[in-house]
């Protein structure tokens, strides 16, 4: 059986087809990134527009790397939620003319899920198991008892930290930055804080007495706005150049987000342990999502199953991502 898998649901057009025993046979994709750099965020109209100048080619040529025809597909899986609803729609009708012309099933996919489920296609990992999906859109911790069954134990309240470090960095102006002018925010907030010394600020980490697996972003984002603001005057320069503390900010953010996710990850765990809703020996954390190529968020998250007597997984970066092959 062979299922092309269709994904718009932010601002990658993305195509693949796996076979039933989760090979993947061929894959296309075309990222907006460097049009959503240039505006400092995604306009939905735009990645609408691009969305519908990219889809035939990527479809065609998730079809033509995989060498299947059209006539041989068992099934069309689309991303229908959720998403930018321009996005989504360019997606699910042109599955629902491609559905229509050859008269193949349609399955509906939830985008979380798939984000979710995705592991299963490089490891062997049995139900159930804990997922931390962080990104630019989202920030959710679940428990994943099947393929359609899912517990929520927490979410962010306000802002993904994907989109808070975004924030950040155009905050700092980090695209002017020599070393980090063609990465995305997070990237560039890792990279520079390699230089920094986290130790020169001190950031709060967010919720420390909530007793639940939720999130918060936008307050600590506030927090560092202002202290931005602060360190300009200071060094006297304009809003727009280079903080020469720009790398020890970077720092500390990177590590109170790091702390924050992890404290919140570490709640999750013992609920679901103490619940006996995960194994007790031998329990799965798997984490997804752009931040958590994070390797410094990584080493925080490692050191929580390490204590719990967790295993870590994540997916290969290209699997972290938005792609088609989840979608498949
Ligand atoms: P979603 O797929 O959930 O709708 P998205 O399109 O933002 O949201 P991704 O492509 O998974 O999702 O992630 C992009 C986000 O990941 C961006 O916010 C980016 O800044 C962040 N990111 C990428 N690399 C890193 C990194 N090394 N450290 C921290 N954050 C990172
Ligand atoms: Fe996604």
């Amino acid at each position: 059986k062979l299922v092309l898998g269709i994904e718009t649901s932010c601002d990658d057009t993305a195509a693949a087809v796996v076979d039933e025993t989760g090979n993947v046979l061929g894959e296309a994709i075309h990222s907006q990134t460097e049009v959503h750099l240039k505006t400092g965020g995604i306009i939905p109209p735009v990645a609408q527009q691009l969305h519908r100048e990219n889809i035939q080619r990527i479809v065609q040529d998730a079809l033509s790397a995989s060498k299947v025809s059209p006539s041989e597909l068992s099934a069309i899986a689309t991303t229908i939620k959720p998403g930018l609803a321009l996005s989504l729609g360019v997606g699910l009708s042109f599955s629902l003319q491609l559905v229509d012309q050859l008269k193949k099933p349609f399955i509906p996919i939830h985008h979380m899920e798939a984000h979710a489920l995705t592991i299963r296609l490089t490891n062997k990992v049995e139900f159930p198991f804990l997922v931390l999906l962080i990104s630019g859109g989202h920030c959710l911790l679940a428990l994943v008892r099947g393929v359609s069954d899912f517990l929520l134990l927490g979410k962010s309240l306000d802002i993904a930290p994907g989109d808070m470090l975004d924030k950040v960095a155009r905050r700092l102006s980090l695209i002017k930055h020599p070393e980090c002018s063609t990465m995305s925010g997070g990237k560039a907030i890792e990279h520079l804080a390699k230089q920094g010394n986290k130790l020169h600020f001190d950031f709060k980490p967010p919720m420390q007495r909530a007793r639940n697996c939720d999130f918060s972003f936008s307050g600590l984002h506030h927090v560092i706005d202002k202290m931005i603001m602060q360190k300009e005057k200071e060094e006297g320069i304009e809003k727009g150049q280079i903080l020469s503390s720009a790398a020890d900010i970077a720092a500390a953010v990177q590590h109170t987000i790091a702390c924050h996710i992890a404290k919140r990850t570490h709640r999750a765990i013992l609920f679901c342990k103490q619940r006996d809703l995960l194994c007790q020996s031998n329990a799965v954390l798997v984490v997804s999502g752009g931040v958590a190529s994070n390797l410094y968020i990584r080493k925080a998250l490692e050191i929580v199953t390490d204590a719990t007597q967790c295993t870590l997984l994540c997916p290969p970066p290209r699997l972290c991502t938005d792609n088609g092959i989840m979608i498949a």
